[in-house]
């Protein structure tokens, strides 16, 4: 994992929403995602696969005529993310159709994207324990925005937290986002 050097907000720090935690992995604190569900509450963490020693969160998904399962690395902003399937000569595009593992609930939501670079229309939505919080991701292959959606913390700490990026070992990335 290559580390820029992007902090977590402290008002943030303060208020860890359920389902997320922080953890230090090389003289770095990151955010891990502990738990997010399907919309039939299904928990997607998978002790299965780690990524960097990790439970990674597990998806069904469909992109560019492929389908197979992702296994998304569970730190936020990081991006070493595992297929089952070649995920390669993608369209910048191609779009991630993404579905529970368990019950097959069509994760993505009409929902437009905040990246003014982009025009998807729709999200892939997660949700954390409670449902109220969400982590929403563009399903535009070229797109990396991911977010965090916290009913109880402010938008401008949100919007820092969606700026943090890792970068993966360099392979080509269906998911921008997580
Ligand atoms: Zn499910
Ligand atoms: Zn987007």
């Amino acid at each position: 994992m290559e580390l820029t050097t992007k902090i977590i907000p402290d008002a943030f720090k303060k208020n860890i929403p359920q389902g997320m935690r922080l953890l230090w992995k090389q003289d770095i604190e990151v955010l891990l995602v502990e738990s997010v569900y399907c919309p039939n509450g299904h928990n997607l963490l998978v002790d299965s696969v780690r990524i960097h020693d990790e439970p990674s969160i597990k998806l069904k998904i469909q992109v560019g005529g492929q389908e197979g399962l992702v296994f998304l690395d569970s730190i936020w902003g990081s991006h070493s993310n595992l297929f089952t399937f070649l995920g390669t000569g993608l369209s910048p595009d191609a779009k991630t159709e993404a579905y529970c593992p368990y019950c097959d609930a069509h994760l993505n939501v009409k929902r437009s994207c905040s990246n003014p670079a982009c025009d998807s229309p729709d999200q892939i939505v997660l949700y954390l324990p409670g449902r109220k919080n969400e982590i929403q991701i563009c399903p535009r292959v070229s797109c990396p925005h991911h977010e965090l959606i916290i009913e109880e913390i402010e938008e401008p700490v949100l919007q820092e937290l969606s700026d943090i990026n890792y970068f993966g070992a360099g392979q080509e990335d269906v998911f921008g986002g997580i």
